[in-house]
């Protein structure tokens, strides 16, 4: 099983696809990573969504990456008796802490802090900034608020207060219960919600301990003061465009995207582009064409994976959605212009041996056209060394590691495979000759070039190169 594209797609599951049928049409559609995303569903929901997706795996034999989204410190309404009301501008309504059923003219906002911080005046925000009201009067345990602008608000809606500075911190507790349960479930991937500081990271490495890769969700207008060292901390970033568009203004998010490409392009952590992506996709069979534009922009600027969430999660065409973004990454990637756009983003590679052994398999697959990188790898750091010089041939990311297999399914331009650690370099040059055939990258006669540690087994360490030829043992 091989795709013929660099990007990755991630795509959210939720009530409409995450049964076993779906998921594996998801798959074979084109989605490399699956989303879990605890801001919605039991634990029971997810755990099976869990062994689905490990089923179909399985089944397909195939490396695939689960993502465990934690909600973070996102406000969020309780729900309604009727799952959603209509609210007029210009009517009141209130917020409250009494958890019973919303209706007309009440729901319940379950966190203190902000009745404690909003003063007469403030506004809030809800569902992604469609609606907006004011604050009329503030009781301390319930605020009448002023409809602003009106319209449908169903259950669980997010909130954004962005005028004003809550006491919240980055793990709440239902994170730390949702992150043990997801760490338990054996995640790839755990995604951090409105990160604030370089802190709020090391926070959550100290729980997770290297038993999953952690992903910043950039969508504080705080984050970006300290951009650069949450990058560094993190192993992965996502723009999560729905929250960060929400609290900055519209006209600021396209540049701030470019902005946080370019910074994880440079140290090479994979950055993912969330939210909106296809968003009328959650109603209709095919997308607006300013869609399939902001899929394509966010493609031709080089990042290793787009992101699907209700389209794929809660939409009506979750399978249309994956297969749609997948023809637009593929259609963009055989435009001369994209090599173009990617050839003229790279940065200078880091003065370390194996920057050096990647950026030189960069230089020599170019000149001997050949088919594939091969890297063997333990962390995946090798693998992701050799994407960030953007090469011309796909890259193939070999590894013992299960885990490490299944987190290198974000990353641009990696085929994962899961195998058994090398013992020499006739093994290595077997292996790799012999994958890359198997897994449909190269023909015999075709020339790899292959990066390596030696002595094997040391993560980090990449000292080796060395060309093959695909059926000949070229010495
Ligand atoms: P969410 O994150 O879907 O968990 O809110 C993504 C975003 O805010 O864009
Ligand atoms: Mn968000």
């Amino acid at each position: 099983m091989r795709r013929r594209r660099l990007a990755k797609i991630v795509a959210t599951l939720g009530p409409s696809s995450r049964d076993p049928e779906t998921i594996e049409q998801l798959f074979l559609s084109g989605a490399d990573t699956f989303r879990l995303n605890f801001s919605h569903g039991s634990h029971e929901d997810h755990q099976l969504t869990f062994e689905h997706i490990r089923q179909v795996e399985a089944k397909l034999n195939h490396p695939i990456g689960i993502m465990v989204d934690l909600q973070g410190p996102k406000l969020r309404i309780g729900s309604f008796q009727n799952d959603k009301i209509f609210l007029q501008t210009g009517q009141e309504f209130v917020f409250d802490q009494d958890l019973t059923l919303g209706t007309q003219e009440r729901v319940c906002l379950p966190h203190p802090e902000i009745y404690s911080a909003l003063k007469m005046g403030d506004s809030i925000l809800l569902d992604d900034g469609l609606l907006k009201m004011e604050v009329l009067q503030n009781n301390h345990t319930n605020l009448i608020m002023k409809v602003i602008m009106g319209g449908w608000l169903s259950n669980r809606k997010g909130v954004n207060i962005p005028g004003s500075l809550l006491p919240l911190s980055a793990l709440t507790a239902k994170d730390r219960v949702d992150l043990e349960f997801g760490l338990k479930l054996g995640a790839d991937w755990i995604a951090l919600s409105f990160v604030q500081k370089p802190e709020d990271i090391e926070e959550i490495k100290s729980i997770v301990n290297n038993q999953a890769g952690i992903i910043a969700k950039l969508e504080k207008p705080l984050a970006i003061e300290h951009l650069e060292s949450i990058i560094a901390l993190s192993d992965a970033l996502m723009v999560a465009r729905g929250d960060l568009g929400v609290e900055m203004p519209p006209e600021d998010v396209p540049t701030l995207q470019k902005r946080i490409i370019r910074a994880c392009l440079r140290i090479g952590k994979p950055v993912i582009i969330a939210t909106q992506m296809l968003d009328s996709m959650v109603r209709s069979p095919t997308p607006t064409r300013a869609e399939a534009s902001d899929v394509a922009t966010a493609v031709y600027d080089g990042v290793d994976a787009v992101m699907l969430s209700a389209e794929s999660a809660s939409g009506a065409y979750p399978v249309e959605a994956v297969k749609m973004m997948d023809r637009i990454i593929r259609r963009v990637e055989q435009d001369p212009f994209y090599r173009q756009e990617i050839d003229a983003h790279r940065y200078e590679s880091g003065e370390t041996t194996p920057d050096a052994i990647t950026s030189a398999a960069r230089h020599i697959t170019q000149t001997i056209r050949a088919s594939a990188i091969v890297t063997f790898t333990s962390s995946g750091s090798t693998t992701l060394s050799a994407a960030r010089e953007r090469p011309w041939s796909p890259i193939l990311g070999i590894t013992p590691f299960v885990h490490t297999a299944r987190k290198l399914t974000l990353t641009w331009g990696v085929h994962p495979i899961f195998n058994q650690d090398i013992q020499d370099i006739t093994d290595m040059v077997s292996t790799a000759t012999r994958l890359a055939k198997e897994h449909g990258f190269s023909e015999v006669q075709d020339r790899i070039v292959i990066t390596a540690g030696i002595p094997f087994g040391t993560p980090g360490k990449t000292n080796l190169l060395r060309i093959a030829r695909v059926g000949i043992e070229v010495t």
